[in-house]
């Protein structure tokens, strides 16, 4: 395209992204709603309800330890607390929201305000590469998330490896992200929605075009869900039955894995 992000050598990649998250940070979350017409909501919702965070096993009866990595504005991560806390009745369940960007997290800790997680010892902020968590203790994790993160990644595998290390043996691996679309002629109704609607969705509502272009080359070039999946188990991780599961046809996947 025009704007060249396919040559953008890997060095100056993590800059790039990096760019591209303070620019959106403040409109971020009007902006997922623009573009996905709400359904992001409905992923996410379900993403947390499958994690079942919080519920009773032998190893975390003192409530789950949480790492929510590409965190941004805590959408996930806020849901965690909520279901381990309402649902699941585990007060004691705690989570880090970790992000590269401070801008990102920024937002985060504003949002957090209005939740009754605000200064709570439950919440905590971490700004990391999540390639490279060093201040995360190895076996500490019970669920580890990703959501609409990991295809930012400059290198994928050597996040996988990290998330792989801090969870502790029985934790979770669970990724949401975008992914292939199954049916071909809906996959052309989306690529056109996605490759015309959105980089202007962006211009007339955040000023911002480059910035969601950019969004879209993303998603098109990230590994389609057979392939992810294989990443996964390369990492390690035991994968349960198929290894994923679509949501609205394919246009995200969630993905999971077990540390043995
Ligand atoms: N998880 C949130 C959600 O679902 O709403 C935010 C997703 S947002 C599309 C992607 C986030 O990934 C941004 O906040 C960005 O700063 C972060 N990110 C990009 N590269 C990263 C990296 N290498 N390590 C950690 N976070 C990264």
């Amino acid at each position: 395209t025009h704007f060249g992000f396919e040559t953008v050598p890997e060095s100056e990649k993590e800059a790039r992204v990096a760019g591209v998250f303070s620019n959106v940070a403040a409109s971020y979350d009007t902006m997922n709603d623009f573009m996905s017409l709400g359904i992001h909501r409905l992923w996410k919702d379900h993403f947390v309800r499958s994690l079942n965070p919080g519920s009773s096993t032998s190893s975390n009866s003192g409530g789950w330890k949480m790492l929510d990595i590409a965190g941004g504005t805590g959408d996930i991560a806020f849901r965690l607390l909520d279901h381990a806390t309402n649902i699941n009745n585990s007060p004691s369940s705690t989570i880090t929201i970790s992000d590269i960007n401070p801008s990102m997290l920024a937002e985060g800790k504003k949002r957090s305000l209005a939740t009754s997680y605000a200064n709570s010892p439950r919440l905590s902020f971490l700004v990391a590469n999540a390639e490279e968590l060093n201040t995360v203790e190895s076996n500490s994790i019970d669920l580890y998330t990703v959501a609409f993160g990991i295809r930012n990644f400059t290198d994928k595998e050597k996040a996988l490896r990290e998330a792989y290390r801090v969870l502790k043996p029985g934790g979770v691996f669970a990724c949401l992200e975008f992914s292939g679309v199954t049916n071909p002629i809906f996959d052309a109704i989306y690529k056109r929605w996605s490759f015309s609607a959105i980089p202007l969705i962006g211009q007339l509502v955040a000023g911002d075009r480059a910035s969601y272009q950019y969004l879209v080359e993303s998603i098109e070039k990230f590994p389609k869900q057979e392939e992810f999946k294989d990443m996964i188990k390369n990492a390690g991780f035991l994968v349960p039955g198929k290894g994923w599961e679509d949501l609205t046809g394919g246009i995200a996947a969630i993905h999971k894995g077990i540390k043995p």
